[in-house]
């Protein structure tokens, strides 16, 4: 295949980056249900089961699919329990569920190529299929490195031909934490690491005439794990393939940690039109993720039909047919889609922009503005005895009060966002600035010393009015939308900022209602969405505060997301980090349970990530980046690491916790619970 005309394309990794495209993959059959091409987004998830616990398994994966689930994984970590699959299968079959089966394969050839004959697809990690990490520091030559490959292709190439003849798809799923030895040596730890890691592996397929691929980049790190997706289209493009994409942010964790920093990863590729499965990595139970993963999903299948999906592309299309019909954006020249920069702002107030961390607002003009307390939910806990305030580690650094005014005396370090008009009564003005539309700054007779909020939308940068705006270092802007792709609207207007050479800061806000009276899925729909929609901006740079609106949800839900999304980014941390893996066959012990418990003794200490792995045999690799490790490494046996070091090893379960808060201690990051409040 001719690619020249592809390689006149760098740095496109997606249709469009200011308006909603889905970038059209090739079809791959996967059993039944077709993935890639213009196929919906699939829904897949893994189950939790000793896979050798036939029933146990088929009854969880019964209570996936009912949940959503449109492709089921199973672990396969020895031979016999690859040939367990046969029976999970057929047990499935009989109970009239048709839904194609993965099985997940880590270190052993020869369990994948028993899978590979039984169940539809098979994941291979290519960090430790048929190569090895033994963290050493080696330096390949290019010729040791060609050695290395052709040993892999040896290893490979028999599953490969098992997957042709049996009509089996094959996931190649890299992940961030499990690269092997000879790819980090050349390449490091890195997103192109990643990138080259999983190509080896495609370029061997396509040498065998084997197109059944779909390819996934995970990291614990949704930063890492968007560049390393973005990196491969665009290698993928640049190589003539087109293989759909598998998302998903490994060892996401539970609860709102869990859906925020999924949504932040998955959703930043999504809203970039790409990916063509998704599973949500939540440490709970597997029937959980499946529902999170088609929140996720559903928005844009709306956004699909608005923009009239394109005509249906065959299974064995080519990228130039793909692409073809496509009017790729230039990318802006400061933009980066592949590393984290900053966008250059202005210190407004001296602190709002610059080197600032992104600041938080919340509104309270609806709330009781009588009674003090009102603030904790912001983060200000009033205490009536002593009428004072203490800040938790999640305060935020406005309030907007609208035209309302509180009859209590605020914080002393609280600004205060008030509506021109009534900012312009106040008596004291103290900590307190006004927010304009634009037309009353553009006329405005009195401006705040210290800062000046405007809001305003996308479109307004082509005004006549912008063009007349007062510009000052005193100025933010609040950046809204009404866009039904409003990540895309937005981006669009950074880019244009960055045209024109300006560098005012800018808080971005999004407004949420909900279509369901249940409070909890309106939470849930709240940290999914403005995870998306705000995190994918943070995580190129865009943004120096946030700002959700969401009248039917609590403030302190708000408050607690916001800062979530900060957090998922790494823009702004606030809270301890839990990187706890899914669980798995190979589970150790209850992940849920120790989880929380760890998290009751340490979720103090803030900007301290705690990896907690249920196994031994992937967990230390997939900690990635952890600061302290908890791994399970055998029945009621648990190895304790000091980032990757493992510093206690087999230790009884019944004191890992004790022990692993007193390497915490040794190490000078231990705080006493009652002096971190
Ligand atoms: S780290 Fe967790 S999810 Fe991964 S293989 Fe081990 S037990 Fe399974």
């Amino acid at each position: 295949m001719d690619t020249s005309a592809i390689k006149l394309l760098p740095g496109r990794y997606c249709n469009s980056l200011t308006e909603y495209s889905r970038f059209v993959t090739r079809e791959v059959n996967i059993g039944d249900v077709a993935m890639g091409g213009n196929n919906p987004i699939r829904i897949q998830s893994m189950t939790t089961t000793d896979t050798m616990d036939t029933i146990g398994t088929v009854e969880q994966s019964i209570r996936m699919i009912e949940a959503g689930c449109e492709y089921v994984r199973i672990t396969a970590p020895s031979i016999k329990e690859a040939q367990n699959l046969l029976e999970i299968k057929k047990q499935l079959r009989q109970r009239g569920y048709k839904t194609p089966l993965v099985a997940d394969i880590h270190f052993t050839p020869n369990a994948a190529e028993v899978a590979a004959r039984i169940v539809e697809k098979v994941r291979v990690n290519p960090g430790n299929y048929a190569d090895k990490k033994k963290f050493d520091q080696i330096d390949y030559t290019d010729a040791q490195y060609q050695g290395e490959l052709d040993r892999i292709y040896q290893k490979f190439a028999p599953l490969v031909k098992i997957c042709k003849e049996y009509g089996t798809a094959m996931r190649i799923g890299t992940n961030h934490g499990s690269l092997s030895d000879r790819i980090m040596s050349r390449y490091g730890d890195t997103p192109q690491g990643m990138v080259e890691s999983a190509m080896e592996f495609m370029r061997m397929c396509e040498t065998l005439n084997y197109y059944n691929l779909v390819i996934s980049m995970k990291s614990s790190n949704p930063q890492v794990m968007v560049q390393a997706y973005r990196l491969l289209v665009e290698t993928m493009v640049a190589e003539g393939m087109n293989y759909p994409l598998h998302l998903g942010v490994t060892e996401a964790g539970d609860g709102e940690d869990g859906r925020i920093k999924s949504a932040v990863g998955i959703g930043t590729l999504l809203e970039d039109g790409l990916g063509d499965t998704v599973r949500v990595s939540l440490t709970e139970e597997p029937e959980a993720e499946a529902p999170v993963a088609i929140a996720l999903v559903n928005r844009y299948v709306e956004r699909g039909k608005l923009k009239g999906e394109r005509q249906k592309v065959k299974g064995d299309v080519t990228v130039e047919e793909n692409l073809s019909p496509l009017t790729f954006d230039l990318l802006p020249p400061q933009y980066n889609p592949y590393e984290y920069k900053k966008r250059d702002t202005y210190e407004a107030n001296a602190f709002i922009g610059g080197h600032m961390v992104p600041r938080v607002v919340v509104d309270l003009s609806k709330e009781n503005l009588k009674d003090a307390s009102v603030l904790n939910a912001a983060g200000y806990l009033y205490s009536p005895l002593l009428d004072k305030y203490n800040m938790a580690d999640q305060s935020v650094d406005f309030v907007y009060f609208g035209d309302e005014l509180p009859s209590f005396n605020l914080p002393s370090n609280l600004k205060q966002l008030y509506n021109y008009k009534t900012w312009k009564k106040l008596a004291d003005k103290t900590l307190c600035h006004p927010v304009f539309t634009l037309t009353e700054f553009i006329e405005a007779d009195d401006q705040s010393s210290a800062l000046n909020l405007v809001r305003i939308k996308p479109a307004d940068i082509d005004s006549d009015a912008f063009g007349s705006l007062p510009f000052s270092n005193s100025l933010v802007f609040v950046l809204e939308t009404d866009a039904a792709h409003g990540m895309a609207d937005h981006r669009a207007f950074f880019f244009k900022m960055e045209e024109l050479g300006l560098d005012v800061p800018v808080i971005i806000k999004r407004s949420y209602s909900f279509n369901t009276q249940d409070s909890e899925l309106k939470t849930q729909d709240l940290q999914l969405f403005s995870a998306t929609d705000l995190g994918a901006l943070l995580i190129d740079g865009f943004g120096d505060g946030i700002w959700i609106d969401a009248p039917e949800v609590d403030v302190k839900t708000i408050t607690s997301t916001a800062f979530g999304i900060l957090q998922a980014t790494r823009s702004r941390i606030s809270k301890t980090e839990y990187i706890s893996c899914p669980s798995c066959g190979r589970t150790l012990f209850d992940l849920m349970v120790t989880t929380q418990m760890i998290r009751s003794r340490t979720s103090h200490l803030k900007g301290l990530k705690i990896g907690i792995m249920g196994c031994i045999v992937n967990g230390p690799g997939e900690m990635a980046d952890a600061d302290y490790g908890y791994v399970g490494s055998g029945t009621d046996k648990v190895t304790l690491y000091r980032g990757k070091e493992a510093v206690k090893k087999n230790i009884s379960a019944t004191n890992a916790l004790d022990e692993l808060i007193g390497i915490i201690r040794e190490d000078g990051n231990w705080i006493e619970p009652s002096l971190a409040e």
